[in-house]
This record gives C-alpha cells, sequence and structure tokens, in this order.
C-alpha cells in the first residue's frame, strides 16, 4: 500500500509518518485501520468514528505492552501525518486523540 505524503512534510518527518502508517495493518491485524485523510475507523459500525477508535487504542497498548514510550513514539509519527491531512484540524486536539490517551 503506497501512502502519499503531503509535500509540505520535510523528508525526515514523512519517512517517519510512512514507515508508521505502514506498521499499521500489522499490529492492528487488519482491523480498525484509518481511512485518510480523513482519519476515521474502517470498521467501526458507527460511520465517522474518529481514529484511533477504543479497540484500535486497545490493539496499539497491547502491540506495545510495557513498552509506553515506544507507543507514544509510534502514535507520534502519525500524528505528524495527521496534522498534515488534516489542516483545519486543530493541532491540540489532535495531539489529545493521537498522543495523550497513551500516557
Ligand atoms: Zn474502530
Amino acid at each position: 500500500m503506497m501512502a502519499e505524503i503531503p509535500t509540505t512534510l520535510r523528508a525526515t518527518r514523512a519517512g517517519e509518518a510512512l514507515r508508521a502508517v505502514d506498521g499499521l495493518e500489522r499490529r492492528l491485524d487488519g482491523e480498525h485501520l484509518p481511512r485518510r485523510p480523513e482519519w476515521d475507523c474502517r470498521t467501526c459500525a458507527q460511520r465517522g468514528t474518529p481514529w484511533p477508535c477504543e479497540p484500535a487504542r486497545a490493539a496499539l497498548t497491547k502491540a506495545y505492552g510495557e513498552n509506553r514510550s515506544g507507543l507514544a513514539m509510534y502514535v507520534g509519527g502519525l500524528l505528524v501525518l495527521a496534522i498534515a491531512e488534516m489542516p483545519t484540524a486543530s493541532t491540540a486536539d489532535l495531539y489529545e486523540r493521537f498522543v495523550a490517551w497513551t500516557r
């Protein structure tokens, strides 16, 4: 799966974000993956459920186990991409949604 990266992202951050997205399918077992660039869940019954939904958070938490900082860094990479793809959303809100729950 090739993902598009907005050209405004610096190359290093873009690479990080791309690797993070590529790793999602394995980490989430192919379920509760985000639809981009809307970043809503493809699996949750309620359309427009913001990603990461509760099942996605649970699966990511399980994938990282004790490694909470690794989890935070991982979703931080996704946050970079989400900010670029949802330019009208508040960065603070996106941080809360993508990263703050990992604490
Ligand atoms: Zn979901």
